[in-house]
């Protein structure tokens, strides 16, 4: 455990572990990560880990898109694998007003250079998805180059990485206390405290907890979602990740032909990883209607985990009142795909760079002035 660091990252999942890699990596030295349990063991290592740039606002269409471009090279840039899978994202309206939202989205992406396509034919479904029962869908979209990767794979490429460029990394290690210091805070923690110039704030659904230590009141909440994963079927069942808002379900098949599905609840606020039974059923229910190749197959395990949500659904980014102290939070259902920009962001600002994106729009105090983040394609 050291007792000095120069930057102190609070959380090790996908956005800690980015932001740990491209600070080091940018020559900080002295990047140290607390993380209160394991790596990936929050959100990260929970989530379903789909990465689009079919987004229907700007700055999310630019940001995902340069998240697409990294993890494209991610691999060869961290030098072990992340597990990316291009099969593409194929959304899925069944609504009319949605249906015409994801007909503006398209013109937005095509103008931002997202070459998405939006059709309605059932038979282009049945291309991209071989055997999809979609025929109460009245349109769709899809742009091959989205996908998902191994989030596992993904945050351990990055700890190592950074791990490389000299970041450490130390795990069961809960940070309980946050003062200000001259020119810094201290960091307190279940194994001892250190002395530091920043901290940044990426403890995804314990944000709030983490923020209030230093007397910063976030507006974030975590809210729990189910999750399932089946036994293997034949790889090609459902090669994009299938997807819709109405529809209410996310369905993705790993390499090796398990089939990842899950679902919004309508209200589960609250921290805790229990399963239920409904949920399983309710989930189970949706891919058999829509994949009936995946008939008789098994559910092997549920799961639970967090979105970390804001009042927008959008991340909050950026210095607080407190002075070195930094948030990278917030990430909704989302921040798997966003970590690198994240990443990258938070790098530039702490290095007094002027960061890819700005994130002025993404400061914690927009809900204060009244101020949202509007995005229509959110889950
Ligand atoms: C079911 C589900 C499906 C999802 N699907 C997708 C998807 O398809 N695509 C996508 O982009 N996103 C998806 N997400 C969202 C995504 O998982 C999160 O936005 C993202 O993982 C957040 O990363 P994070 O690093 O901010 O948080 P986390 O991964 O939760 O990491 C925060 C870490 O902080 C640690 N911590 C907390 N408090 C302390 C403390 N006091 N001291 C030390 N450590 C602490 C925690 O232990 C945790 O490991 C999904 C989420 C869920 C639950």
């Amino acid at each position: 455990m050291p007792k000095t660091a120069d930057i102190v990252i609070i959380g090790g999942g996908g956005v800690g572990t980015a932001t740990a890699y491209y600070l080091a990596k940018s020559g900080r030295k002295n990047v140290v990560v607390l993380e209160k349990n394991t790596v990936c063991s929050g959100s990260t290592g929970r989530c379903g880990a789909g990465i689009r740039a079919q987004w229907g606002l700007e700055l999310n269409c630019r940001m995902a898109l340069a998240c697409l471009d990294t993890f494209e090279h991610l691999d060869e840039e961290l030098g072990l694998p992340t597990g990316l899978n291009q099969g593409g994202y194929l959304l899925v309206a069944y609504k009319e007003k949605e249906w015409a939202q994801f007909q503006k989205n398209v013109e937005l992406q095509h103008s931002l250079g997202i070459m998405s396509e939006a059709f309605t034919d059932v038979k282009r479904a049945q291309e991209i998805c071989p055997g999809v029962a979609v025929d109460d869908a009245i349109g769709f979209t899809f742009y091959q180059r989205d996908g998902h990767a191994d989030p596992f794979l993904t945050t351990f490429a990055f700890q190592e990485a950074a791990k490389r460029y000299g970041a450490t990394f130390c795990k069961f290690t809960e940070v309980v206390g946050l003062k200000a210091t001259k020119g810094g805070m201290l960091v307190e923690t279940n194994r001892g405290n250190i002395d530091c110039k920043d901290v940044i704030n990426c403890a995804g659904s314990w944000a709030q907890d983490v923020a209030a230590l230093a007397g910063v009141k976030l507006p974030n909440w975590a809210e729990r979602h189910q999750i399932i994963i089946t036994e293997p079927v034949d790889p090609g069942v459902c090669p994009p990740m299938l997807m819709s808002f109405s529809g209410n379900y996310y369905i993705q098949q790993r390499p090796h032909g398990s089939i990842i599905a899950g679902e919004s609840p309508s209200s589960d606020i609250r921290l805790g990883y229990t399963s239920n039974v409904n949920s399983i059923a309710s989930i189970a229910r949706t891919v058999l209607k829509l994949l009936p190749r995946a008939k008789n197959i098994r559910v092997v395990r549920q799961w639970a985990g967090h979105y970390d949500m804001t009042p927008d659904s959008a991340p909050i980014l950026g210095e607080t009142d407190v002075k070195h102290f930094w948030h990278a939070t917030g990430f909704s259902g989302h921040g798997f795909m966003l970590a690198p920009v994240a990443g990258q962001i938070m790098t530039a600002l702490l290095n007094g760079d002027k960061p890819p994106f700005d994130p002025t729009i993404m400061d914690y105090k927009r809900f204060e002035r009244g101020e949202k983040i509007v995005e229509p394609n959110v889950v």
